[in-house]
């Protein structure tokens, strides 16, 4: 904007309130962008939250004709444990060392999502099902390998179960792959946890209207 034609006017008053006025408008884009990214990050674990989830799904499914994905989700074990034998704080520790370390295992590229209270998902770019889920065990052994120190003497392993949906394949939109991976992963908790699952139609089957896996559910 510029005031420059105003004739009349002290033109350093001009300048001065030129100036002002372009220090709002920059404080205000400083502004949004900060409740942009308040409104798409996890402040627990401050990755991606499920907002940042369909918004990055939307506009990478719509940038090119060729797009595919794998969709997981990621439940930590027994998580409900933790906090009642270690309290809430180190629940809350596990949740965000859980976030970083597989944050640092999936491909740079992946979106990485905090979906629920101890459950995540990963949107991945490999060609095919053997490569997502090769990633996600090679995640699994990473983090079962890690000793949690708790505020009681002892240190404690986590692991995780993941159920994998396959864009195309079992779905197209983000809500159809998430409920098959969320199937999936039902099928990996009832098949003694700590795995990973790709869906396949053939896990289940369905008795009235409810989907049993074929497994004993514990
Ligand atoms: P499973 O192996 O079947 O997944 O069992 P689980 O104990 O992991 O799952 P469950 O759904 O029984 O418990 C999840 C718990 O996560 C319950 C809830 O209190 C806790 N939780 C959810 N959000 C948070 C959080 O932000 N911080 C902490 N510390 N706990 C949380
Ligand atoms: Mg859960
Ligand atoms: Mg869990």
């Amino acid at each position: 904007m510029s005031f420059g034609t105003l004739v009349g006017v002290d033109k350093s008053e001009i300048i001065k309130a030129e100036s002002k006025l372009n220090s709002y408008v920059r404080i205000i884009e400083e502004s949004n962008k900060e409740l942009y990214r308040l409104a798409h990050t996890d402040p627990l674990t401050e990755t991606a939250n499920r907002r940042a989830l369909f918004a990055d799904y939307e506009a990478r499914s719509k940038a090119s004709t060729q797009f595919h994905c794998f969709v997981s989700i990621l439940d930590i074990d027994h998580f409900k444990g933790y906090n009642d034998k270690y309290g809430h704080d180190f629940g809350d520790f596990v949740l965000k060392e859980f976030a970083v370390q597989i944050r640092n295992q999936i491909p740079p590229e992946s979106i990485f999502s905090r979906i629920g209270g101890e459950e995540f998902c990963v949107v991945d770019f490999e060609k095919t099902n053997m490569n997502s889920r090769r990633n996600l065990e090679q995640a699994l052994s990473k983090v079962q390998g890690l000793q949690l120190q708790t505020p009681i003497t002892e240190s404690v392993n986590i692991s995780f179960s993941a159920g994998i949906a396959e864009y195309g394949v079992d779905g197209e939109t983000l809500d159809q792959l998430l409920k098959n991976a969320d199937r999936a992963l039902y099928y990996a908790k009832a098949n003694g946890r700590s795995c990973v699952i790709p869906y396949s139609a053939d896990l289940f089957e369905m008795r009235d209207t409810t989907l049993i896996a074929k497994v004993d559910s514990d």
